[in-house]
């Protein structure tokens, strides 16, 4: 399972390719076959499942196009003393 996911308001990316060249495990591209609502290729995720929730594609990103989820770990629950 993915540790990671984003979300892409596509209509706001201008298709500058930053955030593809930053994902660590590549996973991003532009489109090859759609423009958004402005006119560019979109970025897409090309393989969910390896997303890492790392965020450096929302760091990088001057559109602010990227809403990042990241897996939380769970606590441990203590243990209750008999
Ligand atoms: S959160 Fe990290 S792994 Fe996921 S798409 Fe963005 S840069 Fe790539
Ligand atoms: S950095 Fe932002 S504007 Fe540039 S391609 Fe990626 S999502 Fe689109």
């Amino acid at each position: 399972m993915a540790r990671g996911m984003v979300q892409i308001d596509e209509n706001r990316c201008k298709g500058c390719g930053l955030c593809v060249d930053a994902c660590p495990p590549k996973i991003l591209q532009l489109s090859t076959s759609r423009f958004n609502a402005i006119g560019y290729r979109p970025v897409e995720v090309i393989d969910v499942k390896s997303c890492t929730g790392c965020a450096v594609c929302a760091v990088m990103c001057p559109d602010v196009v990227f809403r990042v989820y990241r897996e939380r770990k769970r606590s441990k629950q203590a243990a209750v003393p008999a």
